[in-house]
């Protein structure tokens, strides 16, 4: 037997998260099972968790859109017994059981082996968010932006995205302006090496179609007005990345930054990215993030605790990332 997260949606409870233990039997149909060693919280999971978004699309469901494990059986040509490998999305913890578990079985294709310079933990404080972080900066450059084009603006900097991109960029040599509802993390996002620090408010009001020209590239997490105001204050052909909807879904913008500026608005998805780009991300990761400040926006919790937190990180109480050492309960 082993200790899961389990969703479950019925008549008599409603909408239930819950610690549980399954046996193997359960476990659903997949050619890699995989002993987890180390998950994480991404909103995504908060979502699922407290049933606030539509995320769950099965019931019962183990949520968790990340795991960090071992192989333990496998019928895929890519993988052994004993293999170190990582998952991010594919619609695991939405369709399929997930990470939050002691044990997974997947589809041996939704895996990555796991880069040899990062083990389990540093690879889930990473995580979908950090991947996530990684795929913007990657968008960022194929579209052009060096960091001599002028500065990049974050929001949600304080987040998981937020704060493992600011990481990220610091050490690519771009100047970067961090956007927070929490001026009390000043510090904390100067550390991660945010240059500028500007409050939320300034970016949440309904502003202009077109704003002063400030930045070169942008990665946003929040969406609605913030993303129609960081469009409206991109330099001319600036580059946005829009990934989250963390204030909303709507994009109340106009056309004016695109056909005025030539800025390109530029949509990250990480759960279906295909392999190679994954890879690229991943090994990017290894290779260039900071691990110091990796563990310093990091903390960990136990699988039982991931209960109590999700509902903090939908409040936006949450710093940087949370690692769930699925085998501490
Ligand atoms: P976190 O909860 O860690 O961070 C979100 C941050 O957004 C908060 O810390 C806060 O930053 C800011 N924020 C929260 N609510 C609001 C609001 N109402 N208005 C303005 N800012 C707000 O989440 P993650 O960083 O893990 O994820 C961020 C978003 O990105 C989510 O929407 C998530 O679903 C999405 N995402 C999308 C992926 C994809 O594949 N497209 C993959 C990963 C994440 P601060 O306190 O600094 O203001």
């Amino acid at each position: 037997m082993f200790n899961s997260i389990m969703i479950d949606k019925n008549e008599a409870d409603g909408y239930r998260a819950s610690v549980q233990k399954l046996g193997d039997a359960q476990l659903p149909d997949g050619d890699v099972t995989v002993q987890v060693l180390y998950s994480t919280l991404n909103y995504k999971d908060a979502l699922a968790i407290t049933g606030k978004g539509p995320v769950v699309r099965r019931f019962p469901m183990v949520p968790g859109i990340d795991l960090a494990g071992v192989v333990e059986q496998s019928d895929n040509p890519r993988y052994r017994a004993g293999d170190h490998v990582i998952l991010n999305g594919w619609g695991v913890g939405e369709t399929h059981w997930g990470g939050l578990a002691q044990k997974a079985r997947v589809k041996g294709d939704w895996l990555v082996p796991l880069p040899a310079a990062i083990g389990p933990r540093r690879a889930m404080a990473i995580g979908t968010a950090g991947y996530t972080a990684m795929l913007c900066i990657m968008a960022l450059q194929d579209h052009g932006v060096t960091p001599d084009k002028g500065s990049i603006v974050v929001t949600g900097a304080v987040g998981g995205v937020g704060s493992i991109a600011i990481a990220l960029l610091s050490k690519l040599g771009y100047v970067v302006e961090a956007v927070t509802g929490r001026a009390h993390e000043s510090d904390f996002l100067k550390l991660l090496g945010a240059t500028v620090i500007l409050p939320r408010d300034e970016l949440t009001a309904v502003g202009k179609p077109l704003g002063k020209e400030r930045w070169a590239g942008a990665i946003d997490v929040v969406g609605s007005q913030m993303l129609a105001n960081v469009c409206a204050g991109m330099r001319y052909g600036g580059v946005v990345t829009a990934c989250g909807l963390a204030g909303g879904m709507d994009f109340p913008a106009t056309v004016a930054p695109f056909i005025l500026r030539g800025v390109s608005l530029i949509g990250i998805d990480s759960v279906m990215c295909a392999y190679e780009r994954r890879m690229r991300a991943w090994e990017t990761l290894a290779a260039q993030l900071d691990m110091e400040k990796l563990d310093a926006l990091s903390e960990e919790i136990s699988l039982g605790q991931v209960l109590s937190v999700a509902p903090k990180m939908l409040q936006g109480q949450v710093r940087g990332r949370v690692v769930v050492d699925v085998n501490r309960h």
